[in-house]
């Protein structure tokens, strides 16, 4: 592979087609990170428009140090995923107090702020300050796999770090962030998942997989194995100000910090049942839906009740006591009641 004129038509190609997003107005860091956080588990089209609302209440890392929490979460809401949010928030007040409010350079320094991994400190160093870090993402080793036509596991982290490795030697000397972005381009408008469209792709006469008439072969990736499923039944028991909460006396999570549960979908009139067992008496009861939580190797398939009841008897939630991530996202759902 002639890595030289590859990193050539890619850079080429990028300038010539890259859309115009919000984002790449210009090489402010802290836009470029706000964005990159949105971009998570979310389409470009949905971002946009939070986008642009968001940097004009929270133009700054100083205005997003001092937001409101309530504010932000707002400027959130629909997106989901709010840990992004507070993570943003957190990381924005660390810039502030170690910071100066200056976005740190260092890729290390980066990558240690919260709700930023490998792929978004990359992307942030390369983009706003030209360093040669790569952002490797599904897209970028799909597009890789392809090019090289190579049988190794995209979804091993083996391969990840080999590619991220292969990316750090090849960076041309200047267009660094154009660079990292024409990848990630040509993954999300060329080089698709399914079937790629190699007939405008900029890097064909390189492309491997492509000469082989294998594009749809790559990337080679292990079937992910059947989770086991598990159905719960959450309860938030709430007073309007304090959520009930237990202690998890075995299996997975044993000894966290949890929200009442019992194994299995209940009914309302069951659950109502459940909550006299737990010495409750709920004045309402409403039925949230279902929400997943997926574990390395189970599925939690949790039916959410929110029952308001008079007064919540200790122990209950508080800022000191650590959740875990399956039941801290149902606090989304009391953040609707409120
Ligand atoms: S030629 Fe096709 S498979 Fe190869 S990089 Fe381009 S779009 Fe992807």
């Amino acid at each position: 592979m002639d890595w030289t004129l590859f990193t050539g038509k890619m850079l080429d190609w990028y300038r010539g087609a890259a859309r115009v997003l919000p984002w790449r107005e210009n090489r402010d860091p802290y836009r470029i990170w706000v964005s990159e956080i949105m971009l998570q588990q979310t389409r470009v089209d949905t971002v946009i428009p939070y986008y642009n609302r968001f940097m004009e209440t929270f133009p700054c890392v100083e205005a997003l140090a001092n937001a409101d929490e309530t504010a932000l979460l707002k400027h959130w809401e629909g997106l989901g995923y709010y840990t992004r949010a507070r993570n943003l928030q957190k990381a924005a007040k660390m810039i502030m107090e170690t910071y100066q409010g200056i976005f740190p350079e260092r890729f290390e320094d980066v990558r240690k702020l919260p709700g930023i991994g490998d792929y978004t400190a990359g992307a942030i160093c390369s983009i706003a300050f030209e360093q040669p870090t790569p952002a490797v993402d599904g897209n970028v080793l799909r597009v890789l796999s392809r090019l090289t036509a190579d049988d190794s596991d995209v979804m091993k982290p083996e391969t990840r770090k080999q590619y991220t490795l292969r990316l750090q030697e090849i960076y041309p000397a200047e267009g660094r962030g154009d660079f990292t972005q024409s990848l990630m381009e040509l993954g999300a408008l060329i080089c698709l998942p399914g079937t790629p469209k190699c007939t405008d792709c900029p890097v064909q006469t390189l492309c491997l997989a492509y000469t082989k008439g294998a594009s749809e072969r790559y990337p080679v990736k292990t079937p992910k194995k059947e989770k086991k499923v598990e159905r719960l039944t959450v309860f938030l028991i709430s007073d309007g100000k304090h959520l009930a909460i237990s202690k998890r006396e075995q299996g997975l999570l044993s000894n966290m910090w949890q929200f009442p549960n019992v194994s299995g979908w209940l009914s309302t009139d069951a659950a109502r049942e459940e909550m006299g067992k737990m010495g409750y008496s709920a004045t309402q009861i409403c039925d949230c839906g279902r929400m997943k939580h997926i574990f390395t190797h189970i599925e939690w398939q949790m039916q959410v009740y929110h029952c308001t009841v008079n007064k919540v008897e200790a122990p209950y939630l508080t800022d000191e006591i650590t959740l875990p991530t399956a039941f801290r996202k149902l606090l989304q759902v009391e953040q609707e009641k409120e």
